[in-house]
């Protein structure tokens, strides 16, 4: 049977990126999934921490992050909404499986690889491996954990997670070696495989923790701030509008969040088709794309400033999700202890 996981850290307001790599496929599945598939989505405060962090801030933040998602339409009657932080089972089950991962798999992960590199970049010389903490490594087990815990089947995310995900599966592999069947295989739904670019480097993904507030669009930005980013986002010289991800990459990002939020459901390749045939310019794409956005995200920003509000409805949204899932996680947990040979004696 089917069980949908999927996560997200809280780590600054969300971007179209997220958006449209994990909230709406995240929906699509809410609405058309049968009720007997259980849903699960986090707000996975363990993973946050990997990088240095404010406690004060990330506090306000991950009850931000509950209620951006939501605002945008996760129905909590549904959908298991819960902070990973509140279920203990998260690091004990990471903590067996990192007996089971390799280092060096870990050491081969492009998200580990970038972070080298780019503290490499800004302090070439003072870069040391003390640097580099140990639960950034291994970041992509504590995911493994996540996704186990409710033996997930379907774990709905944005393209950048495709090398965590096959990991998740090697990892429930390894652990049904060693101690029997206990872990269905996740499959990677990446449901659809999109990668919204940063509007300042359209080599690079959009991204939470960037430090250019212009390289993204979030959901509280209002028409104005909205405006202003799709304007002045990198495209390139050439004036025709084409759908070319490998040879254009900016210009096809802009039509790629176009056509996801378009409702007349065209695909990038036929709005640009289009365009081209209207004879636009980049001034007009950029004036499609700022209406479609501002059209969503409007009301998606008045509703989560409501929400925001209202704290205590927050707190029982994230105890009812606390109850679910800590019920589950202990079960599964308790087979896991036994399977290992830890139970209680
Ligand atoms: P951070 O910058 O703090 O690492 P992030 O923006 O990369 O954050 P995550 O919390 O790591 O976001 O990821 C949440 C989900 O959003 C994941 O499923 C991830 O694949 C998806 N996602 C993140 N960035 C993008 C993007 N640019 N395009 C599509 N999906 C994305």
């Amino acid at each position: 049977d089917e069980v949908v996981f999927s996560g997200i850290q809280p780590s600054g307001i969300p971007h179209i990126g997220n958006y449209l790599g994990l909230f709406l496929p995240f929906l699509e599945l809410q609405s058309s999934l049968p009720r007997s598939t259980p849903l699960y989505l986090s707000i996975v405060g363990l993973h946050a921490i990997t990088l240095p962090r404010d406690p004060n801030i990330l506090r306000q933040e991950r009850m931000d992050m509950l209620a951006a998602l939501l605002a945008c339409g996760v129905d909590p009657e549904r959908t298991c909404l819960f902070y990973q932080e509140d279920i203990p089972e998260h690091a004990e089950l990471a903590w067996i499986l990192n007996t089971l991962t390799p280092v060096g798999r870990l050491q081969r992960m492009t998200t580990w690889k970038s972070q080298i590199a780019t503290r490499t970049s800004s302090s070439p010389d003072q870069i040391t491996d003390l640097d580099l903490k140990l639960g950034l490594l291994a970041y992509p087990t504590l995911q493994s954990a996540d996704i186990m815990l409710y033996k997930s089947t379907i774990v709905p995310v944005g393209e950048d997670q495709t090398q965590h995900l096959e990991l998740a599966r090697d990892t429930a592999e390894a652990f049904n070696r060693a101690y029997g069947d206990i872990f269905p295989l996740p499959q990677t739904r990446i449901v659809p495989s999109k990668r919204i670019l940063s509007l300042r480097d359209p080599s690079a993904k959009m991204s939470k923790s960037a430090p250019l507030a212009a390289s993204r669009i979030v959901l509280t930005d209002p028409p104005e701030a909205i405006r202003k980013a799709v304007k002045t986002a990198v495209t390139d010289s050439e004036p025709s509008i084409k759908f070319d991800p490998e040879g254009r990459p900016g210009v096809s990002n802009l039509l790629l969040i176009w056509s996801s939020l378009d409702p007349s459901g065209q695909t990038p390749e036929q709005l640009a088709e289009q365009a081209q045939k209207d004879g636009w310019g980049m001034a007009k794409l950029k004036d499609a794309v700022t209406d479609v956005v501002v059209e969503r995200f409007g009301n998606i920003r008045a509703e989560y400033e409501r929400i925001r509000q209202e704290k205590g409805w927050l707190s029982q949204i994230a105890g009812q999700g606390r109850a679910k899932a800590g019920e589950v996680a202990k079960k599964t947990m308790e087979e896991v202890r036994r399977a290992v040979g830890i139970d209680k004696l």
